[in-house]
């Protein structure tokens, strides 16, 4: 009998529950009488991009997972070099893993894949991170979608009948455990984050999705547009690093009737189809997805610099966008509705290029998930999917009555404007009993508060004048 050693390397799949990945090396190492090692490889090409918060996510999604049992082994360098040194010295014949679908992963797979190859190691991918594969939702005609809807409809029939894998026991299973960890890079650097980031690991996030079925799913449809409430899942880092696979949820919500879990059900359905989009454009991680959009016209120098300070460190002077920006480095996560407001704000009030926004965004985010982030954020700038009209520019002040109308987020996250009352909350320059705007500032109420550094109708002007003058220009 052959009793080489199984090779189960985890990526964006850190858990027990629900990984064929996992069950499908089990089941070869069962087959052959052999032992599984399980590594993890902390990757340089990927730990430069990954910004503070997710390495510490990630550090404690590690740690879960051996606290649960699993012997998981961490090993640093490019896995084109490792994986297959790895193989010969424990002497493995074949190695399983989640299947990578964003550009950079399938680029190392290929890699990895023909490095094994040539020690004639196989490299098994066996499923995804998404409900659907990304590339397999198809139009009739084979082509890929380029609109929302259309891609749901279709993901919609074929996305009830994925049920969940059972969870496996560790305790069960012949692990490898002569191989030395090299453990994580150090991620405590100076200048570090200090978010406060939520717990990480499948039994926090099962709490998670306890607190979010019992409280907030029957409403869901009409509260997550509710900054304050807090009434979303906060599963997005979760679902990033593989926590939990969103079969899990779907099973969950199939028993839930309503308007609430039919709308959670389709904002599952944007994170596979901005994966599907990616997958099949992969250069619209860094260039805009509408061709004729490549031309449109953002300031750089100096005076934008000192705006994007003011966007990132929430100076800006309107109240909504600032809690956005403030919540997004107390916690190292936004809210989805300021998410968009932000956005919008960088890049059609400060008139910013929305990848300099998006790349602050992937060095802050818990949940930084390229294929999601990207097209977040080019949907916001209209240079996305989804025909999103190029006129649609979110107001600052009237976005934050809408979906924050007692001033409560901005509150949270705005200590200055604490005294201020509800009806000047998201603009508090009006103010009249404070007497004008600059004696505002030295009475109280909102003393500390920076003034507005842009005004947001005519910037809204300038923005339309962008997008009308690129639209004028002949199609490429
Ligand atoms: C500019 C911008 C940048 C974004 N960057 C990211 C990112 O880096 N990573 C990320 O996971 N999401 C991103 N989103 C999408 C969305 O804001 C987050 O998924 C959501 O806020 C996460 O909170 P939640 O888990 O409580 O969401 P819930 O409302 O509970 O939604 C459940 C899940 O559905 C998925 N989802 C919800 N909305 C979207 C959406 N618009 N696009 C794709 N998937 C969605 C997420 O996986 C989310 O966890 C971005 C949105 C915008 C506008």
């Amino acid at each position: 009998m052959n009793t080489s050693t199984t090779i189960m390397w985890f990526r964006r799949d850190l858990r027990l529950t629900d990984n064929p990945a996992l069950e499908a090396a089990v089941a070869a190492a069962h087959g052959n009488g052999g032992s599984i090692l399980a590594v993890f490889v902390s990757d340089p090409a990927l730990v430069k991009p990954s910004g503070v918060n997710r390495l510490r996510y990630l550090s404690a999604c590690i740690r879960s997972l051996r606290d649960a049992g699993l012997p998981l082994v961490v090993l640093r360098g490019n896995p084109l070099q490792v994986l297959p040194a790895l193989a010969k010295r424990v002497r493995a014949q074949r190695v399983f893993c989640t299947g990578d679908f964003g550009p950079y992963g399938r680029r190392r797979d290929e890699g990895v894949r023909r490095a094994l190859a040539a020690d004639d190691v196989e490299l098994h991918s066996v499923d995804s991170s998404y409900v659907l594969e990304p590339g397999t939702v198809r139009k009739g005609d084979g082509s890929p979608f380029k609109v929302f809807t259309p891609f749901s409809r279709v993901w919609g029939q074929s996305a009830a009948s994925h049920m969940p894998g059972p969870r496996m026991d560790p305790g069960t299973v012949a692990w490898l455990t002569t191989v030395a960890d090299e453990g994580l890079p150090d991620h405590a650097s100076p200048g570090g984050s200090h978010a406060t980031l939520p717990e990480a690991g499948e039994m926090a996030a099962a709490g998670r999705i306890r607190v979010f079925v019992d409280d907030h799913l029957r409403a869901y449809d009409e509260m997550r547009n509710n900054p304050a409430a807090d009434a979303t899942s906060r599963l997005s880092p979760d679902l990033k690093y593989g926590v939990i696979h969103p079969r899990q949820l779907l099973a969950l919500l199939g028993d839930h009737p309503g308007e609430g879990a039919r709308v959670y059900r389709t904002e599952l359905c944007w994170r596979d189809f901005y994966a599907d989009v990616l997958w099949h454009r992969p250069d619209t991680a860094r260039s805009a997805f509408t061709p004729q959009m490549q031309g449109m016209h953002y300031d750089s120098g100096p005076h934008a610099d000192e705006r994007f300070r003011a966007w990132c460190t929430g100076n800006t002077g309107y109240p909504f966008i600032d809690a956005g920006m403030r919540q997004l480095l107390a916690e190292g996560w936004m809210h989805n509705r300021v998410r968009m407001a932000v956005a919008s704000f960088l890049v059609k009030d400060l008139h910013i290029d929305w990848r300099r926004g998006a790349r602050w965004f992937m060095e802050q985010l818990v949940d930084g998930d390229l294929a999601s982030n990207q097209h977040g954020w080019q949907w916001t700038a209209g240079t996305g999917t989804d025909a999103a009209p190029y006129f649609r520019v979110f107001n600052p002040v009237s976005q934050g009555k809408k979906f924050d109308p007692e001033g409560t987020y901005v509150k949270r996250y705005v200590p200055e404007l604490a005294g201020v009352t509800k009806k000047y909350i998201h603009e508090p320059w009006l103010d009249e009993t404070a007497g004008d705007f600059t004696t505002l500032f030295a009475a109280g109420g909102a003393s500390q508060y920076v003034s507005r550094i842009v005004d947001h109708a005519v910037e809204r002007s300038e923005a339309l004048a962008r997008y009308g003058a690129v639209r004028a220009e002949p199609r490429p």
